[in-house]
């Protein structure tokens, strides 16, 4: 793979993510996908998905794990669904998890990611403590598959986001470095963010969003836009991904309906926005 080729969040079940017709349009050449729903999570339907990528000459580099009964109406509603961080599902979805992992390995795929929740804060607690057992348990199962799993970022700082890595103590946790997402949880600057987690990114969002009013940061929502109309500053995230070493896939996540002409719209201004900005910093 040459560096930094384009790609876009995209799912295979239909609703989630941009529609891959859409990608083979726009000759994106790599996707990452939301995994399916348990029933659709089929060899079957793992060959289905391959042939048509395989013949839309689309490579999937990721597979992101979601959860039945997940919220992201609100900051405080996130935290209390998200991931598996709630206890009262905690177990099912670290099972589910690793029946996601299987499906990737169906994929040929040796990346599963995971908004993993809002991490306890104190890292001597009980519940910071289980969540790290459940984490190593996940991880060894997905290195039994031969992948890494890459968390999310957003729902902490990049300060905790390490020391969770590093009280974990694996070798297959890495990050998904989503910059729009500091803003919008209002967990930091997301430029200073990549530098400080730079070492343990191997893939990336391409999003952008503006602050929520000051005050409000990290219990309102900031605002989701179209990728370059936001905060995050593409150049210099662009820049600084180049400063620490990033070369993998540019992948565009737009939180957008399943539209398929505004998909087609927004993604493609993104793509051209990302071609631009390539050629001139790489
Ligand atoms: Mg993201």
């Amino acid at each position: 793979m040459s560096q930094w080729p384009i790609g876009v969040f995209t799912s295979v079940d239909a609703g989630l993510g941009v529609r891959l017709d859409v990608v083979e349009e726009l000759k994106i050449p790599t996707v990452q996908i939301h995994a399916p729903h348990q029933e659709t999570r089929t060899e079957q339907s793992a060959n289905e998905f391959l042939a048509k990528c395989q013949a839309a000459g689309v490579e999937i580099t990721c597979v992101f794990g979601g959860f039945e009964g997940e919220s992201y109406a609100s900051i405080a509603e996130t935290a209390r669904t998200v991931g598996l961080v709630p206890l009262e599902t905690r177990a099912a979805r670290a099972q589910e998890m690793k029946e996601i992992s299987d499906f990737a390995k169906l994929l040929g795929v040796e990346t599963v990611a995971l908004h993993i929740g809002f991490v306890p804060e104190d890292r001597d607690g009980d519940d910071y403590k289980g969540l790290l057992e459940v984490t190593r348990d996940l991880l060894d199962h997905i290195k039994g598959n031969g992948q890494h799993l890459n968390l999310e970022t957003g729902q902490e700082t990049a300060d905790h986001l390490l020391d969770f890595i590093n009280d974990v103590d694996r070798d297959n946790l890495f990050i998904n470095f989503d910059p729009a997402n500091m803003i919008l949880y209002g967990t930091g600057n997301p430029i200073e963010a990549l530098k400080k987690v730079g070492h343990l990114v191997r893939s990336i969002h391409c999003k952008d969003g503006t602050w929520a009013a000051e005050g409000e940061r990290g219990t309102a929502w900031g605002c989701e836009v179209a990728l370059g109309q936001g905060d995050v500053g593409i150049d210099t995230y662009l820049s600084t991904l180049k400063e620490i070493g990033y070369t993998g896939p540019l992948t565009i996540e737009r939180e957008i309906p399943d539209d398929r002409e505004q998909q087609k719209a927004d993604v493609g201004a993104a793509v051209s926005l990302l071609e631009e900005l390539r050629a001139n910093i790489l």
